[in-house]
C-alpha cells in the first residue's frame, strides 16, 4: 500500500518520504529510529560543566526577546527543583507570547556551571512525565522533522496487521520473541527499556538469521551442484611440489590438499585462502593452476593491479619453465589488437593460463573451457565480478586469496558461503619486521636509519602521504618527496618514483629497475600496497602514517621482511600515535585486524562485500557479533532439519541465490 493512501499524507509529504526511500506503508513502518533520546529529569547534583541537561519547571519571569537581523534570542529565569537558572534560547521568538511567568516548560540544553546558566537547544511546554520517556530520533531530510516522521509511522501502523516474519515459529517460541509487528511498534514507541531491548533483539536476530540462512543455503546448494570432477593423481602434484625451489610449510601443504580435494570432487570449489602478507599464497595458486591444467582446463589468475599481474607472470614462468604450459598476460591497457590476438588464442584453447587484471572477465573475453578462477587479494574483488562470471554462463571453481587477516570466527560468518584454508606459519627463517614510530620533527633520525640501510646494500620503499582528491596532487606529492630524497641521498643512490598517473609501461620499467637494484629508493603512493615482492628491500618508510588504517599499514609493512634479513618499518606521524603503537607491538596480522575492527568497524575490513551483501537496518556485525553466531547456529540447524521450510523462508532463499 502506497504511503499516499494514508489520510494526512499528501503528494508533497509523500515526495519527501520518497527521498528517504519510503514508498509503501511497509517501508514507512520499517524505517527505524537510529537513536533515542531519553527524556528524564537530569540529576543536577551529578552534572559537570558543559553537560547536556533536561529540566522541567516554570518561568520566573516573562521571556525577554532580542532581535538581530534575521535571528533572535530569548532569555528568562527558570525555576526547577529548588534552583533558578538563567536560560537562553535562540530563534524561538515566535513562542514569546506563550512564555509568561509561571508557565510550565521542559528545556534541553547545555549547562554552564560558572554562570549557572543553560543555553537551550529545545523547549517543550509542560512538565516531564514521571516515568522515563524514550523519544525516537530518525534520520530525516529537509521538510520533515523526526517528530513528524514518528507521527506518520503511527498513522501507518494500524494499517499493518501482519508483516512477513522470516523467523520460523519454533524459534520465535524458543526465544520468547514477540510478533514482528509488535516489535516494530515497540521500536517506534518504546514503552519501557526492557520491552524495547526485547523488540530490538528480535528484529536484529531476524536480519542476521536471514543473512546466515542465505549464506548457509548458498554453501549447501553449491556443494550439491555439479562441479568439474577432475581426474588427477596426487602423485603428480607431489612431484611438482618436490621440484619447487623451496619446501612448502605445513600450512601451505594442507592448503594444497584442501584445494586438490575440492578440485577432484564433484562439488564446485568456493574457497578462501587466507594468509598474512608474505606467508606464501602465490605458490599455492600456481599449484592449483597446475592441477587444473593437468585435468585439461584453462585457468585464470586475476590480480588487483598491473604491477602484481606482471609479477605473477614472471614468477609463474619461472616455476613452469620445465613444463609445456602456455601462459599469457592480459591487462586493460593493452592495445586492442593485442587483446584480440589473445582472445583468439583463448577461444582456440592455445592459452592454458591467463594472468591479468579485471580485464580477464570483460564482456568480449571468451574462454574455451575455463575451469578455475583465482583472484588475488580477494577484498578487491566484489560481488559484481562474481555476477559477471555467472552472466557468462560459466561456473568454474573459484579460489580467493586474501592477506586481510580476518579473525577465524568472522571469516566463518562473513564468508559463510565459502570454505576457508588458512596459512598461519611463515616460511622458516623470517625475522620480525622492527617497527618504530617517529614524529615529523625527528625526520633526521629517519634519514639516518635509511642511510645505514643503504650502506649495507639494501633497498628502501618510501610511501608518500596519501592524498585522495586527485591524481594530480598524488603526483605532486610523490615528486615533493622525491626531491627530499634526492637532496639527502641523490649523490650516491638512485631514486625512483611510482604513482597513479604513470602508464603501465612506465610503472613496469620502474618496478623492473627496483627489482634489479638499479633503483635503491622507491618513492610511491600505495600502488605498491599489495603483493609486490622485492627481497632486497628491507626498509619501508611511511609518511603521514595516521592516514592509513592499521590493516593497510600492516599490508604495506608486508612489503619488507620477505627473507632472512632484518627488516624495518618506519612510521612517521604527528597524530594518532596511540593507535599506531599497535603496529610497533605486534606483527601478527590477526591482532592488527582485531584492533582495526575495534577501532573502525568492519566496513574497511570487508570492503565491497560488506556494502553489497550486508545492508542491515538494525544489526551491526561488530556489535551484534554474538547474535550473529547464534543466528548462524540456528540457520544451520533449521536448514538441516525436517521442519517444513515455510513459504516465506523459501521465497527469501530463492531471492538470495542471486548472490552467487
Ligand atoms: P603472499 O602470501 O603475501 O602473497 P608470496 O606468495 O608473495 O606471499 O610469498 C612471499 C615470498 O616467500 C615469495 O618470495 C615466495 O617465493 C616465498 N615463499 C613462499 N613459500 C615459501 C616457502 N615455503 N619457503 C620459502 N620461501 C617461500
Ligand atoms: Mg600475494
Amino acid at each position: 500500500m502506497n504511503v499516499e493512501l494514508l489520510k494526512g499524507i499528501g503528494p508533497k509529504t509523500s515526495k519527501i518520504l520518497n527521498k528517504l526511500d519510503i514508498y509503501t506503508i511497509e517501508d514507512l513502518v520499517t524505517y527505524y529510529p537510529f537513536r533515542y533520546d531519553i527524556l528524564k529529569r537530569t540529576d543536577m547534583s551529578k552534572v559537570m560543566d558543559g553537560d547536556k541537561v533536561i529540566l522541567d519547571g516554570y518561568l520566573e519571569e516573562d521571556a525577554k526577546l532580542f532581535r538581530y537581523g534575521r535571528n533572535d534570542r530569548m532569555t528568562f529565569r527558570f525555576f526547577s527543583s529548588n534552583n533558578i537558572y538563567n536560560v537562553t534560547i535562540f530563534n524561538r521568538g515566535f513562542l514569546k507570547s506563550k512564555l509568561l511567568v509561571g508557565t510550565n516548560i521542559t528545556i534541553m540544553g547545555k549547562y554552564d556551571k560558572k554562570f549557572n546558566s543553560i543555553v537551550a537547544s529545545d523547549l517543550h511546554f509542560g512538565l516531564l512525565p514521571n516515568k522515563t520517556e524514550i523519544v525516537p530520533i530518525y534520520h530525516i531530510t529537509p521538510g520533515i522533522t523526526s517528530k513528524q516522521l514518528n507521527e506518520y509511522v503511527n498513522m501507518a501502523l494500524p494499517f499493518v496487521n501482519y508483516i512477513d516474519s522470516y523467523i520460523p515459529d519454533y524459534l520465535e517460541e524458543k526465544y520468547n520473541f514477540d510478533t514482528k509487528i509488535n516489535a516494530i511498534k515497540e521500536l517506534h514507541n518504546p514503552t519501557s527499556t526492557n520491552n524495547f531491548k526485547l523488540a530490538l533483539s528480535r528484529l536484529k536476530f531476524e536480519e542476521l538469521f536471514v543473512f546466515m540462512m542465505k549464506m548457509t543455503y548458498l554453501k549447501n546448494s553449491r556443494k550439491a551442484k555439479d562441479g568439474l570432477m577432475r581426474n588427477v593423481d596426487y602423485k603428480e602434484v607431489e612431484d611438482f611440489i618436490n621440484n619447487l625451489p623451496f619446501t612448502l610449510t605445513i600450512d601451505q601443504l594442507s592448503s594444497v590438499k584442501d584445494i586438490y580435494n575440492d578440485l577432484i570432487s564433484q562439488s564446485r570449489m568456493n574457497r578462501l585462502l587466507q594468509g598474512d602478507v608474505g606467508s606464501g599464497k602465490t605458490i599455492i595458486s600456481f599449484i592449483a593452476l597446475y592441477i587444473n591444467y593437468l585435468s585439461g582446463y584453462q585457468g585464470a589468475l586475476m590480480a588487483p593491479t598491473e604491477i602484481l599481474a606482471n609479477q605473477h607472470l614472471i614468477n609463474i614462468q619461472k616455476i613452469f619453465k620445465d613444463y609445456d604450459i602456455k601462459v599469457k598476460l592480459l591487462t586493460g591497457k593493452m592495445k586492442s589488437s593485442e587483446k584480440k590476438k589473445i582472445n583468439e588464442e583463448l577461444k582456440n584453447g592455445n592459452i592454458d593460463i591467463l594472468i591479468g587484471t579485471h580485464a580477464l572477465f570483460q564482456d568480449d573475453i571468451v574462454y574455451k573451457n575455463l575451469g578455475l578462477v583465482i583472484t588475488d587479494e580477494q577484498h578487491r574483488f566484489g560481488v559484481n565480478q562474481r555476477q559477471s562470471l555467472k552472466n557468462k554462463g560459466i561456473t568454474p571453481d573459484i579460489l580467493y586469496m586474501s592477506a586481510t587477516p580476518i579473525p577465524r570466527t568472522y571469516a566463518l560468518t562473513i564468508y559463510g558461503d565459502m570454505d576457508v584454508s588458512s596459512i598461519k606459519t611463515m616460511p622458516s627463517g623470517r625475522k620480525k619486521v622492527i617497527t618504530n614510530l617517529y614524529k615529523e620533527e625527528n625526520i633526521k633520525d629517519v634519514l639516518e636509519a635509511m642511510y645505514k640501510e643503504l650502506l649495507s646494500g639494501h633497498q628502501i620503499y618510501v610511501v608518500a602521504p596519501l592524498i585522495e582528491e586527485s591524481d594530480k596532487s598524488d603526483m605532486e606529492n610523490t615528486s615533493a618527496l622525491e626531491e627530499k630524497m634526492n637532496k639527502a641521498f641523490g649523490k650516491k643512490y638512485t631514486i625512483g618514483v611510482l604513482h597513479g598517473k604513470m602508464t603501465s609501461l612506465e610503472k613496469d620499467k620502474v618496478m623492473e629497475d627496483f627489482k634489479n637494484n638499479k633503483i635503491q629508493i622507491l618513492v610511491s603512493t600505495t600502488v605498491i600496497e599489495v603483493g609486490v615482492d622485492v627481497k632486497n628491500a628491507t626498509m619501508i618508510v611511511i609518511f603521514d602514517a595516521y592516514r592509513f588504517g592499521l590493516s593497510a599499514l600492516h599490508q604495506l609493512r608486508g612489503r619488507v621482511g620477505r627473507n632472512d634479513l632484518q627488516s624495518y618499518c618506519l612510521l612517521i606521524s604527528d597524530k594518532e600515535s596511540k593507535r599506531l603503537e599497535v603496529l610497533t607491538k605486534t606483527s601478527d596480522g590477526f591482532v592488527v585486524a582485531e584492533e582495526d575492527f575495534k577501532l573502525r568497524g568492519s566496513g574497511d575490513l570487508f570492503g565491497q562485500r560488506q556494502s553489497g551483501d550486508m545492508n542491515f537496518k538494525l544489526a551491526n556485525i561488530k556489535n551484534d557479533f554474538n547474535v550473529l553466531l547464534k543466528a548462524k547456529e540456528e540457520a544451520e540447524i533449521y536448514l538441516k532439519s525436517d521442519v517444513d521450510t515455510n513459504k516465506i523462508v523459501k521465497k527469501m532463499l530463492i531471492e538470495s541465490t542471486n548472490l552467487d
